[in-house]
């Protein structure tokens, strides 16, 4: 089912994250983990992806199974970065043979030293906007993209940003999710903002649930994502005891979530990191508000 009839329809829609291996005798594992998390029926999961390909085959192979053996709908990514056009053309050939309909296109993340202006193979793409476009072209795919509430990292300013992103959108892009956030004002004051700048797609917004301390502060840092006082004080209190820290942090996920769906979003992903028990207890705290 494509993701874009989904959001259309009545029911409110939760999904699920996982990632795939990087080697061969770790995918019976994580396929073994993504069938757990399928199996709780989510509206849909994303399957993320190795930027530069290293996942390639195994991102397919986890899309195909989540569909096949669970019926769940699969959103498989795909990033751009070092990928030149006819490679893009024969994934996209191996995606439809496999009977996947939603593609989140992105750039990718960066290899560690490559600067923000690094130079794509001949033919290739530099943003994700161009890839966009290219897989319009092919035809076929529902089309996600991601955006940043609290602006790019790489961007100079968060406005910058929007008009980026309106440009983006207007490649071909049926939905967006967002990078997660610990601040709902923020997503709230980014709707917005957006909306006036035309936006009109679908966004879904990306929950969280954090399990474990030291490495969220990490990633917040290099990510320019915001943690407020509150969060901070629980990461200070449970961030060094792993079973608290992670309790705590489906807690917080529920209450950001419920909060949104009284703001009246219609649908939240959760970043469940390859983790059934986490995605079965945010399931099992929100059955009856969803
Ligand atoms: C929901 C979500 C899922 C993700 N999944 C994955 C994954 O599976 N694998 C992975 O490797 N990474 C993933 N990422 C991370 C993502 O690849 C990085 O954040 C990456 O740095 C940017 O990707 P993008 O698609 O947003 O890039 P783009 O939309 O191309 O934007 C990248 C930067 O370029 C700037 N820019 C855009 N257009 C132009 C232009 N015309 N001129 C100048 N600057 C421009 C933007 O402002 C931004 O700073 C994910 C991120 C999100 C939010």
């Amino acid at each position: 089912m494509r993701i874009s009839e989904l959001l259309a329809g009545e029911r409110v829609s939760l999904s699920f994250e996982v990632f795939p291996p990087k080697k061969a005798e770790s995918f019976d594992a994580i396929l073994h983990t993504a069938l757990e998390i399928a199996a709780l029926q989510p509206s849909f999961m994303s399957i993320t992806y190795g930027a530069g390909g290293s996942t390639d085959q195994f991102t397919r192979a986890l899309a195909q199974n989540i569909q096949q053996r669970c019926g769940v709908p699969a959103l498989a990514h795909l990033t751009c970065y070092g990928t030149g056009r006819e490679q893009l053309h024969s994934q996209l050939a191996a995606m439809r043979e496999a009977g996947i309909e939603n593609i989140l296109a992105l750039r990718g993340d960066l290899p560690e030293g490559v600067g923000a202006g690094y130079a794509p193979p001949p033919g290739g793409f530099q943003y994700a906007a161009e890839m966009v476009r290219e897989i319009k072209g092919f035809g076929g795919f529902c089309i996600g993209a991601a955006c940043y509430p609290e602006g790019h990292v790489e961007c100079p300013s968060p406005s910058l940003d929007r008009q980026r992103l309106k440009a983006k959108v207007d490649q071909g892009v049926d939905f967006l999710t967002t990078q997660m956030f610990f601040d709902n004002d923020l997503l709230y004051k980014f709707l917005y903002q957006i909306r006036e700048l035309g936006v009109s797609v679908p966004i879904i917004p990306g929950i969280m649930p954090v399990t474990k301390g030291a490495q969220i502060v990490r990633i917040c840092k290099l990510s320019g994502t915001y943690l407020p006082a509150r969060f901070r004080a629980i990461l200070d209190k449970y961030g060094n005891t792993p079973a608290a820290m992670q309790q705590a942090g489906i807690v917080y996920a529920c209450e950001q979530i419920v909060d949104l769906l009284a703001g009246g979003i219609r649908a939240v992903h959760v970043y469940s990191m390859n983790k059934p028990a986490v995605a079965a207890a945010i399931l099992a705290n929100l059955r009856d508000v969803l």
